[in-house]
């Protein structure tokens, strides 16, 4: 894999998925490596479809972010919800923090409020743009720019791959992007709230996803796993 932490060399792999199929998308989070994204799809005019997934358990200051980013680039984000049939037998069943009882629990959890609503948006898509990057976890360091997902059968692209964060906050300074405030309370990856915790300097930077959870390996929800 090259190493850069090149602006041309993002909007370049942009631009490719825009030009490789008809309907590109991107898949916000709204953390930092993604309102970075939508900073360079917006400026840059570039057809790509954003959403957003409001999985019922975000933290206020995620949600209300959403509404700064729209008010900040006057366009509004598209967002996609569980199905509350799912859901209401998911709580039934497992109680409503169910996901603290085991990781099966857990990666079900996840698999209702975000991996099905996930491919419910991806449907009939040419390609999916996500903010991950290398310095992320152990496992997403293995991943390249552009990959094909066998299961949902589309091409993959990530421009900020290999972006340092170091990098990635200056570009966010210059440019004067919106970012959540629970950056500045330690929160370095912000997920939902009751799964998500501040990390300490010097931890993984997934570290404060799923803490009771030991692996540091596997740290996904499903949505990248292939
Ligand atoms: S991060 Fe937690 S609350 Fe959110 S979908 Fe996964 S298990 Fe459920």
């Amino acid at each position: 894999m090259s190493k850069f932490n090149d602006l041309p060399d993002s909007i370049s792999i942009l631009e490719r998925a825009v030009n490789d199929g008809p309907s590109p998308v991107f898949s916000t989070s709204l953390s930092a490596e993604d309102q970075a994204i939508t900073h360079l799809i917006y400026i840059y005019k570039l057809p790509i479809e954003i959403f957003v997934l409001d999985t019922g358990r975000l933290h206020n200051e995620t949600l209300n972010l959403l509404a700064h980013t729209e008010a900040h680039f006057n366009k509004k984000i598209k967002v996609y919800c569980p199905d509350s049939a799912d859901v209401e037998n998911y709580v039934k069943i497992n109680g409503i923090n169910g996901f603290y009882k085991s990781v099966s629990q857990r990666i079900e959890c996840c698999e209702i409020r975000k991996v099905k609503v996930v491919r419910r948006a991806l449907k009939d898509k040419s390609a999916w743009i996500t903010g991950i990057r290398s310095e992320h976890s152990l496992k997403r360091s293995k991943n390249t720019f552009m990959e094909w997902d066998n299961k949902l059968n589309l091409m993959k692209y990530h421009p900020l791959l290999n972006w340092s964060g170091d990098f990635l906050w200056r570009f966010i300074l210059k440019n004067g992007i919106p970012t959540n405030p629970l950056h500045k309370k330690g929160f370095s990856s912000i997920g939902c709230a009751p799964c998500t915790r501040a990390v300490k300097p010097g931890e993984d930077e997934r570290s404060g996803r799923w803490w009771w959870e030991r692996s540091l390996i596997n740290k996904e929800c499903g949505l990248h796993e292939d």
